[in-house]
């Protein structure tokens, strides 16, 4: 695989938020052609919390009536799965995370 150094300067513009922003602002995706993923960090930071906030809610019924209804622990699941996949791809993201929660 051809490997590639990127200025950290340089200016890309967020789809998102619409900003032009310099290559730092921007999580590494190594899978994507620029090395960085689509949107900024405070736009990833932005939609993991209003996908928390959707999946927050099913979550909680799902919990609440998991007792009542056993399926819904694999919903619960799969939920929880669909939001690590969702995140996996920026790489630094997940670290930061985890520092963050003192893991690292
Ligand atoms: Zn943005």
């Amino acid at each position: 695989m051809e490997m590639r150094s990127y200025d950290p300067n340089e200016e890309l513009r967020c789809p998102g938020c619409t900003e032009l922003k310099t290559r730092a602002d921007f999580y590494k995706r190594s899978a994507s052609p620029d090395n960085v993923s689509a949107h900024c960090k405070a736009c990833v930071k932005q939609e993991r919390r209003d996908w928390r906030a959707r999946v927050k809610v099913q979550l909680e019924w799902a919990q609440r009536c998991n007792h009542l209804v056993p399926e819904l622990r694999e919903r619960v699941e799969a939920l929880e799965a669909e939001l690590a996949s969702a995140l996996a791809h920026h790489e630094d993201f997940i670290a930061e995370m985890r520092l963050a929660r003192g893991q690292a």
